[in-house]
């Protein structure tokens, strides 16, 4: 495995594998990996010549500064574990190689990001959407792998691709849990032992509304219920619990047909934002 750190010098490696017509895999990450970071890598690997994973912590995506400066940077860690799971190439550029001149362009994804992640963190997504368009510029991926974890990511970089016709496949990958049902999440490592206790709450909250959902009852009520349930946790704080159109984004008052519908959930949990959804 190798590691760069430098634009220029992943280029030119990568423009060698490609004149050897291997095809390219990208996991873009921000480091801190864990197991559900791996079932991206081992997604590449089997589909791919050749896979790429970048560790960056993306400043422009943050919208909160302190979430920023304590976000968990592992990198040799993080090495390590990619050496293990096969990665060829690592690419871990410091935010002056990343960004030379601070990005002008602003992006907007419409009603994507109206709710949700997009409504809470406002310009999360530019910030997203930047840095991904560049790793695509860098990289060159046949194909891009993205964990359905971050479900409203997911639709806006499907979006990003389609709107300015990059070639490379977006490939989405089912989210890896804990064994008690918690979503794996850079984050959690900031969680005490207490608060970890408590998260798969959340997972909990989800499943019993995706159950109530699939017996019929309405969503107005689930929501109720979801938010009733979430609220006799107290260390919870929720922040939104949607049923969405997995494809839109967009708030639905009944089940949509097979494959379509989303739970999508965001609660602090002590010093720590978490995520989570189903789709079903
Ligand atoms: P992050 O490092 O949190 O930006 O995540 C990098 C990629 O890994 C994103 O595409 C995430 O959706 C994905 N990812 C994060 N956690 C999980 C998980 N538990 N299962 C599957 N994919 C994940």
């Amino acid at each position: 495995m190798q590691v760069f750190y430098t634009i220029t010098e992943l280029r030119a490696y990568l423009a060698a594998q490609r004149s050897e017509k291997k095809s390219i895999g990208l996991v873009p990450t921000m480091g801190a990996l864990h197991q559900g970071h791996m079932s991206l890598i081992e997604a590449s690997r089997q589909a791919n010549d050749v896979t790429v994973c970048s560790i960056f912590v993306n400043p422009i995506q943050f919208t909160n500064q302190d979430d920023l400066s304590r976000y968990p940077r592992t990198l040799e860690q993080d090495y390590l574990l990619l050496e293990e799971a096969g990665c060829d190439f690592v690419f871990a550029p410091s935010a002056d190689e990343m960004y030379n001149t601070a990005p002008s362009l602003v992006l907007d994804f419409g009603t994507l990001e109206t709710v949700m992640e997009g409504a809470f963190r406002p310009g999360h997504f530019n910030g997203v959407g930047i840095v991904v368009a560049r790793l695509f510029n860098i990289v060159h991926p046949d194909r891009v792998y993205f964990g359905q974890k971050d479900l409203q990511q997911l639709a806006v970089i499907r979006r990003l691709v389609e709107d300015l016709a990059f070639q490379i496949e977006v490939v989405p990958c089912p989210t890896v849990r804990e064994a008690d049902g918690l979503a794996m999440s850079s984050r959690n490592r900031r969680l005490s032992p207490e608060e970890r206790a408590i998260a798969p709450h959340l997972y909990r909250a989800l499943s019993e509304a995706q159950e109530r959902l699939l017996n019929g009852e309405r969503v107005a009520d689930v929501i109720q219920v979801v938010q009733d349930y979430i609220a006799t946790v107290p260390a919870f704080s929720l922040e939104y619990f949607e049923v969405v159109d997995a494809r839109t984004m967009q708030p639905v008052d009944e089940v949509q047909s097979e494959g379509h519908t989303a739970l999508c959930v965001a609660a602090h949990l002590g010093p720590v934002r978490l995520i989570d959804n189903v789709v079903f």
